[in-house]
């Protein structure tokens, strides 16, 4: 892509609607637009973040077995009365008439909706077990959303739905997800510790939040040291070894780990010693539940077992905030100059920077170096503007590409370009022949 016909407005200064920093880096380096109160445009460069993010978190669920669906966004209130949740669930939801005037709802969630689907596809225990999921806009009328895309009011999820003949499947089922969110935001480079959650309006039994340490997260937490040592990297696991996944949740969930609302401070003392016990805030990217047969057996949603007999399945749901991670990743890996990102979500993996456009040879060898790239299938954003280089290099450092590479003539002349990497600041020439063996 080519800086000087695409659609990035970068702000000069910091937007005073903005109160944390990743906020006001997506502002200022053009990824979103507020259209409302919670409500976003995604602009061309906040656009392919999310989009890198989401299929990272699709190729994880599909791996772990989840098998990906689309359900609308707009629902009907029926299926919300049937679990008894249409009227518990309050002011959050947005109720919506039709021109007939039927009840309908923008979804925050879709248990309901699944659970019905799911009963009319299953009938035996052998089409068990089943996980499906969906990448889908859902709204919840926040009372205070801020923090940009942290606390929206419309936002992108990734919500899973297992489903099993008997609690221990059920387990199984729970245990695979929490391996594969474990993976999912390591790939992000992040670590998410998982913590030992309330279930709250969705309701359940088991229930972990994932969340990433930042001071600006909305919740305490208190947690052992000993985490951040773990090996972050070793979930290449088959899913099918009940034993091998089972490992994994109980070696991650053996060291105290806890929100303010579930934290025990006489406990969090007992278990962790003093110099290992770590407190701060985080940010939840993702919570996953099992609660049984909380919707099944009020929607009629069972499945004829090995002895004939009908029963309800056992169930759990399993969210990713997949808008919100945009934010929460910039929360955990920035500077004073801007972005820096992890190269698996980075918008583009390199930045060329033009120092001299106009000038022939400079130009040529962008060219060359550009298209060269292109067709390597190196994602790259080319700054050819016509502009001094101490804005363009605060333009790259600002929308944080992992790399930069920065010809000039003087360079030239060498055959030679320098490479920086925006997460060390390292520069090293570069001689042009090898230049596109580094990418
Ligand atoms: P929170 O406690 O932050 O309000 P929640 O517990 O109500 O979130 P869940 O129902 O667990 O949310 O939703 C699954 C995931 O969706 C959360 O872990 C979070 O990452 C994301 N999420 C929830 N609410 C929002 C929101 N208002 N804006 C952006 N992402 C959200
Ligand atoms: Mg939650």
């Amino acid at each position: 892509m080519r800086l000087s016909q695409y659609f990035m407005p970068i702000l000069r200064d910091d937007p005073k609607e903005a109160e944390i920093v990743s906020h006001k880096l997506m502002l200022r380096c053009g990824m979103i637009r507020q259209e409302a109160a919670g409500c976003y445009s995604w602009l061309p460069l906040g656009f392919r973040v999310l989009k890198k993010i989401e299929q990272i978190v699709r190729e994880e669920q599909n791996r772990a077995g989840a098998i990906e669906v689309l359900m609308p966004t707009i629902q009907p209130a029926d299926l919300w009365r049937k679990s008894g949740r249409y009227d518990a669930y309050g002011k959050e939801m947005l109720r919506i008439k039709d021109r007939h005037d039927r009840d309908m709802l923008f979804g925050p969630t879709n248990e309901e909706m699944i659970t019905d689907i799911f009963r009319q596809g299953v009938k035996s225990y052998k089409d068990l077990p089943r996980n499906l999921y969906h990448i889908q806009w859902k709204f919840r009328d926040e009372v205070r959303p801020r923090f940009g895309v942290m606390r929206g009011r419309e936002f992108l999820m990734k919500d899973a739905y297992s489903f099993d003949l008997t609690r221990e499947a059920g387990q199984h089922s729970y245990n695979k997800m929490f391996v594969s969110y474990l993976k999912t935001f390591a790939r992000m480079g992040l670590k998410a510790v998982p913590m030992r959650a309330e279930t709250g309006p969705i309701g359940g039994k088991d229930s972990h939040e994932f969340l990433i340490l930042a001071e600006t997260g909305e919740s305490g937490v208190f947690f052992d040291r000993a985490f951040l040592d773990m090996d972050w990297t070793a979930f290449d696991i088959d899913y099918d070894d009940v034993g091998a996944v089972a490992r994994v949740v109980e070696d991650f969930t053996s060291k105290y780990a806890a929100t303010d609302e579930k934290h025990d401070a006489a406990e969090f003392d007992r278990r962790v010693p003093e110099a290992a016990r770590v407190t701060g805030r985080g940010i939840e990217v993702g919570h996953i539940f099992f609660f049984g047969t909380k919707y099944s057996e009020p929607m009629g949603a069972v499945v004829q077992g090995p002895d004939g007999k009908m029963v309800p399945v056992e169930s759990g749901s399993y969210g990713i905030g997949v808008s919100r991670l945009v934010g929460g990743i910039i929360e955990a890996s920035h500077d004073e100059a801007g972005i820096i990102w992890p190269e698996a979500v980075a918008p583009f993996k390199v930045g060329l920077i033009n120092l001299k456009a106009g000038d022939a040879d400079t130009d040529a060898a962008c060219e060359t170096i550009y298209k060269a790239l292109e067709a390597k299938g190196v994602e790259v954003l080319y700054d050819d503007r016509d502009e001094r280089p101490g804005g363009k290099f605060a333009t790259m450092d600002l929308i944080g590409l992992p790399w930069q590479v920065i010809i000039g003539p003087r360079g030239l002349k060498d055959g030679i370009a320098e490479v920086k990497n925006r997460k060390t600041g390292e520069r090293e020439n570069v001689a042009l022949a090898t230049l596109l063996e580094r990418f």
